[in-house]
This record gives structure tokens, sequence and C-alpha cells, in this order.
């Protein structure tokens, strides 16, 4: 299958884990969603990624990866699953920059051990709030850890979204707007 060029596949690195949760049955659909446990990002996201990776090594922790570039089908079962906009962008409304390659969802490990973020990814709730902290709902730990991803995400130039601490996509660029990238994934 000819895969666009402007993806790249992500490898497991000595820093970098992968878990394509919607590769397997746990996630909000509960059921398998991408048709083999692979992750891609647009090109232009990886040099970032591994500004992100190199700063975890130097603190002795993993990058884990839960999604990155996500086919427009997959987000209409999402949408289907979850139609709240704080959490699932619609499809019918420009989508989600997942589609663009440009987004990922990732935590923290230490030790191969996931580090606590006070909330599971997909966690369609307060808890995944970046003020969930500040709403009493995490502990100081917890917060901490947030923390921790935030400092080395920006560094490396990602932005996050309000409603869930899991989520690191690119600026958008003002005149040229990311485009919609066709899927990897065998059908
Ligand atoms: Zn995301």
């Amino acid at each position: 299958m000819k895969i666009d060029p402007r993806l790249v596949e992500l490898r497991e690195g000595e820093n970098l884990k992968l878990e394509p949760r919607y590769a397997s049955t746990n996630n909000i659909c509960h059921k398998i969603l991408y048709s083999e446990p692979r992750l891609w990002i647009h090109k232009k996201t990886l040099p970032k990624l591994i500004q992100a990776q190199q700063t975890a090594k130097t603190q002795n922790l993993q990058l884990w990866i839960w999604d990155a570039y996500r086919p427009p089908e997959v987000q209409k079962q999402l949408w289907n699953a979850c139609p709240d906009p704080r959490y699932v962008a619609n499809p019918q409304t420009g989508g989600s920059l997942h589609a663009r390659g440009v987004a990922l969802d990732l935590t923290l490990a230490r030790n191969k051990k996931l580090l606590d973020c006070g909330s599971d990814f997909d966690h369609m709730g307060n808890a995944a709030h970046w003020d969930a902290y500040d709403a009493g709902l995490i502990s100081a730990a917890q917060q901490e850890n947030r923390l921790l991803l935030r400092s080395l995400m920006q560094d490396a130039g990602f932005e996050t979204i309000a409603t869930e601490w899991w989520h690191w996509q690119l600026p958008s660029p003002k005149n040229s707007p990311w485009e919609i990238l066709p899927s990897p994934y065998q059908p």
C-alpha cells in the first residue's frame, strides 16, 4: 500500500514506548479501531517529538504514546461514542488535528511504569482537565507529573488543550492550515 510521504512511522526506542490504544479494545469504543498496532505522524512533528524524547532521556523518563495520526473514519466512530467537542473533535466541523498527523496523545513513564497523572487516556470528564488540581480532583503528586509532561512538551514546541492533559499538538500555521492526510492503515 502506498503511504502518504508526509507520514512517518513511529518506532519504539529506549525512551519511546508505543501503546496504540485504538488498535486494542482498551478504548472508549471498546473495539479495535486500527487494523494494525502501528502509529504514524506528520514528518514535521517528528523533530519536535525527538526533542521531547531527548529531554525525557536526560530525566530518566520515557514517552509513552497512546495515539498519533488518526484516520477520519476512526474520528467519526469516536465522535459517535462521545459526541462532546470538549473531548472529541467533530468530524463535521473540520475534524481533528490527529487526522493531520500533528497531534499526539501521550504520557510519561519511568522504568517502564506509567507516571500517575490522575486519569486514564480518554477519560471524558473534569479529572482530565488542566484545572483538575485547582478543582480538587487530582493529588499534588499527580499534578506534579502533569507539569513534568507539560514542561517537556512545551519546551519541544507542542501545545495542549484545556480538557485533555495527554493531548499535544503543533501550533497551526495561520496561512496554510494542516491538511487531512489519507490513512496509512491496511483496510
Ligand atoms: Zn489527542
